[in-house]
């Protein structure tokens, strides 16, 4: 994949601390370009159009609110990063409540630097995205503005939220579980958002390559650990790999997020631990195809369930979104023209199973001439 040049203004009228972004940036991919002055940090950020803006609020001319009210008028997308001197948090939520993306307070260290700016253009291609997604009719066009009703006001709050945590004393035991449990909550809208755009994602997004499931096994494994770090202590995973198994060419992400979607539901029917056995094994089958097998001996699906699984929306649990199996539908049958069958009995386990056909690129020449 070619990496983008992203172009980033910097607005101060602090030379040294001009130099020292330009340091901290040092080995990465960035365009600079420089305003000394308000005025023309204004002109800069409508004629260049950059990704980023990084806005010291202290300028020679116009104060830095005056700066992001106008640069926003001009192009409402544009993103900001505010940069404040020590103490400037009451400022910095006004400007974030403007619309800045983040905030910075001098003085601030590379790395932290270098993270703001890469989380604050995840934001803004986050956002583009949302923006693309407009094209697509109905549902799909909910989504969209969806995601940007919800995603702006949870910035807004994970960073009100870190001003809060900074400040409080964190002793006080039931300040510190409400804190967590803001996060926990935002979090997991964020990641709602997140699962309805995976859903509507246009297809014109895929990029193929070659793809080792037994690999995407594993990196899925290892990420299921983290998000169920206690779960996984009672959940005992069996493995069994074909070694020889082909790969198939596909969109790496996509895969992963499939099966991911499918080892979460397997780890979540589980909750007083159990054993998940996962199998891959190669089909001769025409066309030639992969099969993967997960069976878990979790808590089951009831019997009228069973048809409206693949349905978006449908869920039996009090915090699901409904949207992991229509995901996979999507990616494993629409986008890959495999199958994904799941199998269950209530108080008993499931067994999902999933085939991807392996594309012709990707096949043995000799295997090619079979059958002519
Ligand atoms: P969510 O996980 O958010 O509920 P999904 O689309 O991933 O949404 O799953 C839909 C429903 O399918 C789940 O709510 C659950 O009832 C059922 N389900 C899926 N996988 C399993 C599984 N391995 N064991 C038990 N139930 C499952
Ligand atoms: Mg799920």
């Amino acid at each position: 994949m070619v990496k983008k040049e992203r172009k980033l203004l910097i607005v101060d009228d602090n030379i040294d601390f001009i130099n020292f972004i330009r340091k901290a940036l040092g080995d990465e991919d960035y365009k600079l370009s420089i305003a000394l002055d308000g005025n023309t940090a204004i002109e800069k950020a409508l004629q260049e159009t950059p990704d980023l803006v990084l806005l010291d609020l202290k300028l020679p001319d116009l104060s830095g609110e005056e700066v992001l009210e106008r640069m926003k008028k001009g192009n409402k997308d544009v993103s900001v990063v505010v940069i404040t001197g020590y103490g400037g948090d009451q400022v910095a939520v006004d400007m974030m409540r403007k619309g800045a993306t983040d905030f910075l307070t001098k003085p601030v260290e590379p790395q932290i630097l270098i993270k703001a700016i890469k989380n604050a253009l995840e934001i803004r291609d986050a956002q583009q995205e949302d923006k693309q997604l407009d094209l697509f009719p109905s549902l799909e066009r909910f989504f969209p503005f969806f995601a940007h009703e919800i995603r702006n006001p949870l910035h807004a709050i994970s960073g009100a939220l870190t001003i809060i945590q900074r400040r409080s004393n964190l002793s006080d035991e039931i300040l510190a579980q409400s804190i967590n449990i803001i996060k926990e909550e935002t979090q997991h809208l964020n990641e709602f958002v997140q699962e309805c755009l995976n859903f509507v994602r246009p297809v014109q997004k895929v990029r193929s390559v070659e793809v080792d499931i037994n690999e995407v096994i594993y990196v899925t494994l290892n990420i299921i650990t983290h998000i169920f770090e206690n779960e996984s202590k009672t959940v005992r995973v069996v493995t069994e790999m074909d070694p020889n198994l082909p790969k198939i060419y596909s969109n790496y992400e996509e895969i992963k997020q499939a099966l991911l979607n499918i080892i979460k539901n397997a780890y979540e029917a589980m909750p007083m631990g159990g054993e998940l056995w996962i199998k891959t094994i190669q089909e001769s089958g025409s066309p030639r195809h992969v099969e993967m097998i997960f069976v878990d001996n979790g808590v089951g699906i009831k019997k009228e369930a069973l048809p409206s699984l693949f349905h978006p929306f449908f869920t039996t649990k009090p915090l699901g979104t409904g949207l992991g199996l229509a995901v996979c539908r999507r990616i494993i049958s629409e986008r890959n023209n495999g199958k994904i069958f799941i199998e269950s009995e209530e108080g008993k386990g499931t067994t999902v199973r999933v085939r991807l056909p392996i594309d012709r690129r990707l096949e043995d020449p000799l295997e090619k001439t079979d059958g002519i």
